[in-house]
């Protein structure tokens, strides 16, 4: 009940059943990683299957589209879903369990609690344009750990300003698991993989890697000692050149994503979202 069996991996949709497999693990000694997705997999989440599966025994995978993180004007409901080839992605990359919970599943009737998340999920950035995105996604992600209790959870540097946030929820509620960032997997022209990608047409697909370029260049700057200011505005105008409507493109302190203080001490990270057409990119960089 509630489990399938797709080649070595388990999917199971019920959060009982997911304690139950865990608790057998932890009583055979083994340690377990939980990487949560909404699916649509590509190479940028296999690679975090790679990295659970050198820093732990047993890896889960969630794959759950949480409708608390899209605001009503978002993509819930067009947002890509290919659970087949997903599970297929996970099981080739070595995963042993798929935990797909329905909505119900998740939010059960009644459902009624939601984060209040301030420090990096209030900083001026993603949330000046999806203000209850973090709420969201520090909620699912809070429930995914007390559901599985792994030791480790791996999230991608992709989403850094979300990492930011869960590093914190994990701090702020002792979640008692580790949280683990990974490095962006990009396209050779330097595109970070995204399930939104298919999104672009074969027109905004050749403009988009002007978003990564632009960060780099922009960071070349900083590195050769030039002013932060001046380095911000070539990368707003060169990626609206490549016709993007931008939404930001800012340097933080790469730990806090506070506003840089002069002098700039500790480690920057250029932080970028722009619109191509319909398609929404964020991406970002280290100095
Ligand atoms: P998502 O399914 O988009 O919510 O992403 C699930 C996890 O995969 C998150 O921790 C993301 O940061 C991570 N991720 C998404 N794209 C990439 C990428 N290109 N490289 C590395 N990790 C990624």
């Amino acid at each position: 009940m509630g489990a399938e069996d797709q080649g070595r991996v388990k999917i199971l949709r019920e959060v009982a059943a997911l304690r139950q497999t865990v608790a057998n693990w932890r009583a055979a000694g083994e340690s377990i990683a939980l990487t949560p997705t909404m699916g649509a997999l590509h190479k940028g989440h296999v690679s975090l299957v790679a990295l659970a599966r050198k820093r732990a025994s047993r890896v889960v995978m969630s794959i759950f589209v949480n409708p608390t993180q899209f605001a009503p004007n978002e993509d819930f409901g067009a947002y890509p879903r290919t659970f087949g080839a997903d599970v297929a992605m996970f099981a080739a990359a070595g995963g042993d369990v798929v935990f797909a919970p329905d909505v119900a599943e998740m939010y059960g009737a009644g459902f009624s609690t939601l984060l209040n998340v301030a420090g990096p999920a209030a900083a001026g950035l993603e949330d000046q344009f999806r203000p209850t995105h973090f709420a969201g996604v520090a909620t699912v992600v809070t429930k995914l750990v007390n559901q599985c209790r792994p030791d480790i959870a791996i999230f991608g540097e992709k989403d850094y300003q979300q990492l930011k946030v869960i590093e914190r929820v994990a701090r702020d509620l002792d979640l008692g698991a580790e949280i683990i960032g990974a490095p962006t997997i990009r396209e050779a022209d330097g595109l970070a993989l995204s399930s939104r990608n298919v999104y672009l047409s074969p027109e905004e697909r050749k403009a988009a890697p002007a978003l990564h370029a632009a960060l780099q260049r922009c960071a070349a700057g900083i590195r050769g000692g030039g002013a932060i200011d001046v380095a911000l505005a070539q990368a707003r105008a060169s990626v609206e050149a490549a016709g993007f409507i931008i939404d930001y493109i800012e340097a933080r302190d790469a730990e806090t994503l506070a506003p840089l203080a002069a002098p700039i001490g500790a480690p920057v990270r250029l932080l970028a979202a722009a619109r191509l057409g319909k398609t929404r990119l964020i991406d970002n960089i280290g100095v």
